[in-house]
């Protein structure tokens, strides 16, 4: 490779991480206070997406992830009824506060006068992230140690490539088991709707960078936040190097309770799981609801006769 075009790969591997995550959250920060928040937000996200697509033919991680799985547009159907549920889990949260605070006025008034609502959006989104993560690495950690869970979850972990595209492939159970555990606090607590908003867009920029397959150098990032790096041991067949790293945003519970994994060598990318996961979407939906499905996502044999 010549030297420029080494030095510009280098210099990119630097910048891209940071790059897509501050870039979305200022477009964020503009799409919010403008008259479409929603409508720009999607924009923003959508210009990241396509960003790391372009950047996955450019510096790619690994050369053979670039080929197709045949598991697209499973991978995009996960993501569209996942996103969609979970829209709708969130309505349902917002406005069950509201019925509450209604009827129990007086009750519902000393309850949601425990969140800061006076502090800088900035460290109210902060607190957020951290009090949601908490609840998001038990869900992640329990869906791996309890092989109850673990059986929605195996469907994250089945895809053998990780690139822009799989990043939102959970089933639906998976995610909304997270969500439970992650929201409900910030919804007791009585954080408002814009907490939830710059909750959402960390989760989504911070999301998208995990499954990316670019070759990114995340440095210092990775004692902070669940980087690509980072993602991809949790990916790992070895489940000494696999059962770590539960991380969804940051990385503080890893840190904290001993699961934080990021020895000084490349990443695996032996990557996937022993058992064996249904082929097509409502058939991968269905498996963990039935016997010889559960079998299978365990790498078991299924019962004869
Ligand atoms: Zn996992
Ligand atoms: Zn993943």
């Amino acid at each position: 490779m010549p030297k420029a075009a080494a030095a510009a790969r280098y210099m990119l591997a630097y910048l891209a991480w940071p790059l897509v995550f501050f870039s979305g959250l200022t477009g964020a920060y503009f799409g919010f206070a403008s008259g479409h928040p929603m409508v720009a937000f999607a924009a923003t996200y959508a210009s990241a997406v396509l960003l790391l697509f372009l950047l996955e033919r450019i510096i790619p991680y690994e050369e053979g992830w670039l080929q197709p799985d045949g598991e697209t547009a499973n991978d995009i159907a996960h993501t569209v009824l996942t996103k969609g549920l979970v829209e709708l889990a969130a309505l349902a949260g917002v406005i069950f506060p509201m019925l509450a605070a209604a009827l129990l006025q007086p009750l519902a008034a000393m309850q949601f006068s425990l969140w800061p609502s006076s502090w800088p959006m900035l460290f109210q989104a902060g607190l957020a992230v951290v009090i949601a993560e908490f609840g998001l690495y038990w869900a992640h950690r329990i869906a791996h140690e309890r092989l109850f869970f673990w059986r929605f979850h195996a469907l994250h972990h089945s895809v053998t490539r990780l690139w822009v595209v799989n990043t939102g492939r959970f089933h639906v159970v998976d995610s909304l088991f997270k969500i439970a555990l992650s929201q409900i606090p910030l919804y007791l607590l009585g954080a408002p709707l814009q907490v939830f908003w710059w909750l959402g867009a960390v989760t989504a920029f911070i999301g998208i960078l995990t499954h990316c397959n670019v070759d990114m150098r995340t440095g210092l990032f990775d004692l902070v936040f669940s980087t690509p790096r980072l993602h991809r041991w949790h990916h790992s067949k070895d489940l000494r190097e696999g059962n770590t790293n539960y991380g969804e945003n940051v990385v503080l519970f890893d840190q904290l309770f001993g699961t934080y994994f990021n020895p000084d060598r490349p990443s695996s990318t032996d990557i996937g799981i022993k058992g064996q996961i249904a082929p097509g979407f409502v058939r991968q939906l269905a498996q963990p609801f039935t016997k010889d499905g559960v079998r299978q996502i365990l790498g078991r044999h299924p019962k004869r006769g």
